[in-house]
């Protein structure tokens, strides 16, 4: 009697020490990492598993936890009606799983929907059928009387992993298939089932409007079967329901209100994908600004767990853009862009066509997103001369730019508290100005720096005989007269780029003037086929119909020239009267004999045209 006593001791305080261990160390939960979407939860399901009380090997309450750890919000457990292989230790009682697990579900906040397997021979194979009330009806001799009792309960039911017993997997629809769609008791069809995917499953459920499942159909413990440590997991469906509630729940399945997310992919409707997307993915730069050489870096951010591959829509080419993005889990990445085209000063929208190949709409169907931003441009800003006063400049705002400018001639950098562009500053020689750009009390993109020469071609109207390269515009027509002098970085988006073609450029200053000198800057850069030009003329005129030749220069390509420079052609001649000043400078055409690019098309850069 005394040991038997001290055994019970001995038991009690083991439960009582198994309480407070598994109060001390609480349970973890994953949560999976797929957004909400406008209007609907998306809500993480497992509607396919097994207890001991059919032929899993867990007891129901370990379902409810492993379901929690896991980060899912949903589970319907559903044990074989036939196949009861531990009945010899457990009585068959179908509603007992749920009944066992149902209070651990509602304390961690899991919805457990009573469920069970129909499990007959191929055809019709195996059916769950959820939110049933009493599975034992459903226990019947053929399995037309077991699918009518689960309808007469209003159950959803579809079809468990159609591709089982079929060669390859490749599934096969039956007339039994025909009569059970037929009669209404085939609401929807698991496309993903533990470890396999039956895309043909997936076109039958678009063209039959079924709603699309995919589950673990898990019979060991959960943590013996998938291996986490590399990102495994089971497959889930995706559930887009207004509330967290059964009845939602219910309703989203009827309406087919799913996706699938079976290892790193999801497959569903676009309505759903598309959100999901826009959800899960965000530019994150704040404001962005195009450089001068028209390029700008965008962060994006992947908030989810899915590893998102992107291939670009190629036959768009406003911008120059990575043709594979891949934008991993929880990431942030730096997207370069170029574009193409001269940019609208201020606002532009800016809208990368892509395809998601892990999202699929359609067995095979990469999601068509565009990645949409705005981004600004700085490139309408320009200095002009105050038309009353002489010396005097201010510095313009592009149209509609929705940004104030502010500035310094000092070299101190500008902040709200300088000069605003309204302000017009006095000018003879050259100088540094530094202008920021704000939005309300937000700074955006980087201060600017402009080399500035006062001359009398600013501002004044300009002809040119040929197209310049829309690659290196300089910013547009005017940029060879806009007093802002490029560096001896060709791509420094300042100069203005003839390829093959000459420059030829008539610039009216307006009412004729007293004109002392004509100097303009070329760049010299061979390495990259940028030569001087062959011949420089310079013509003035008061008429713009006759013009007299005042300056002539020509130019021999230097093979021993390896560095960057600029040329500076000088004309000076004595005070001579003039409205109209024309400058021809003629492309060397093809690269010379000696040099890599032999024969190919050369090209001329030009920036700036100082008239004073
Ligand atoms: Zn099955
Ligand atoms: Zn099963």
């Amino acid at each position: 009697m005394k040991s038997t006593k001290q055994n019970f001791i001995l038991i009690g305080l083991t439960i009582l020490f198994f309480n407070v261990f598994q109060t001390t160390f609480p349970q973890e939960r994953t949560e999976v990492h797929i957004p909400d979407i406008p209007g609907f939860y998306t809500l993480k399901a497992d509607l396919h598993m097994h207890t001991v009380f059919s032929d899993g090997s867990v007891w129901p309450t370990v379902r409810v936890e492993e379901a929690w750890r896991d980060g899912l919000d949903i589970i319907a457990i559903t044990d074989h009606l036939e196949y009861q292989p531990h009945k010899d230790d457990l009585p068959t009682n179908h509603n007992r799983s749920y009944e066992l697990a149902l209070p651990l579900a509602k304390s961690m906040g899991i919805i457990l929907i009573k469920g069970a397997e129909i499990t007959r021979n191929m055809p019709p194979g195996h059916f769950n059928a959820i939110f049933l009330d009493n599975i034992d009806l459903l226990d019947t001799e053929t399995w037309e009387e077991a699918f009518l009792a689960a309808s007469e309960q209003n159950a959803f039911i579809f079809w468990n992993h159609p591709g089982w017993l079929q060669t390859d997997e490749i599934p096969i629809w039956y007339d039994e298939h025909s009569e059970i769609f037929k009669k209404g008791w085939m609401n929807g069809i698991e496309i993903a089932n533990e470890f396999s995917y039956y895309p043909l499953a997936y076109r039958w459920a678009i063209d039959s409007n079924l709603t699309i499942l995919g589950n673990s159909d898990i019979h060991p413990p959960v943590y013996h079967y998938y291996n986490f440590e590399n990102k495994e997991h089971r497959a889930i469906t995706l559930v887009f329901a207004k509330q967290k509630t059964k009845n939602s729940v219910r309703e989203a399945l009827f309406n087919r209100q799913t996706a699938v997310y079976y290892k790193n992919r999801i497959v569903g409707n676009e309505k759903f994908l598309e959100p999901l997307f826009l959800e899960s993915v965000k530019i994150i730069s704040q404001k962005p600004v195009f450089q001068d050489n028209n390029k700008i870096n965008i962060r994006i951010h992947n908030y989810s767990d899915i590893n998102y591959s992107l291939l670009a829509d190629t036959s768009f080419k406003n911008f120059n853009f990575p043709e594979k993005l891949n934008l991993p889990a929880h990431k942030t990445i730096f997207l370069k862009i170029k574009s193409n085209k001269e940019l609208t000063p201020g606002r532009n929208c800016i809208e990368l066509p892509y395809f998601v190949s892990n999202l699929e709409i359609g067995p095979g169907d990469p999601l068509p997103i565009n990645l949409v931003f705005d981004a600004y441009s700085m490139r309408g800003i320009r200095i002009l001369p105050d038309n009353k006063i002489a010396d005097l400049y201010k510095i313009h705002s592009p149209i509609n730019s929705e940004f104030d400018l502010y500035y310094t001639l000092d070299c101190s950098d500008p902040n709200q508290l300088s000069l605003n562009s309204s302000e017009a500053f006095e000018c003879k020689e050259p100088i540094n100005l530094k202008i920021a750009a704000y939005i309300g009390d937000e700074q955006i993109g980087e201060i600017m720096e402009k080399d500035f020469s006062p001359h009398l071609a600013i501002g004044k109207s300009l002809e040119l005989k040929n197209d310049f390269s829309s690659s290196y515009s300089g910013g547009g027509k005017t940029a060879i007269i806009d007093g802002v002098t490029a560096s001896i970085d060709y791509k420094d988006g300042k100069w203005q780029a003839y390829r093959f073609d000459d420059l030829e450029a008539v610039i009216d200053l307006g009412k004729v003037q007293n004109v002392k000198s004509v100097s303009i800057n070329f760049l010299e850069n061979n390495y990259s086929w940028i030569f001087l030009p062959e011949e420089v003329k310079i013509y003035v005129s008061k008429s713009g119909k006759k013009f007299e030749e005042v300056f002539s220069k020509s130019f021999t390509a230097d093979p021993n020239s390896r560095e960057s420079r600029i040329a500076k052609v000088s004309a000076k001649f004595k005070e001579a009267d003039a409205r109209y000043i024309k400058v021809v400078a003629k492309n060397i055409g093809n690269c010379p004999e000696w040099h890599t690019g032999a024969g190919k098309k050369a090209w001329l850069f030009v920036d700036e045209i100082i008239v004073e």
